[in-house]
């Protein structure tokens, strides 16, 4: 009798790490999503470019043609792409 109480105190405490580990599970399961998103977002234009060194968001300095980090401060070089006009054209010419 001793015995069936024991085996039921182990199944409980089975029963908690197996919940515990599921839980586990769901946050890294979430944490692929986020690294997902990032890596999509990472790929999007239209949203903004990130820095490839610590992933914080890029300025953009069109008229230098550079992209000024705003966490470590890094440039990336930005050429225009072919036939785009720059923002700030010289109008007087
Ligand atoms: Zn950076």
């Amino acid at each position: 009798m001793m015995g069936l109480a024991r085996d039921r105190s182990t199944i409980g405490k089975l029963r908690q790490q197996v919940a515990m580990l599921e839980r586990r599970l769901d946050y890294s399961r979430e944490a692929q999503l986020l690294l997902l998103n990032k890596l999509i977002d990472a790929g999007d234009d239209a949203r903004g470019k990130r820095c490839p060194a610590c992933w914080e968001p890029l300025v953009d300095l069109r008229t230098l043609e550079l992209r000024l980090c705003s966490g470590c401060g890094a440039e990336h070089p930005w050429p225009l792409d072919p036939g785009q006009q720059p923002l700030l054209g010289n109008n007087r010419q």
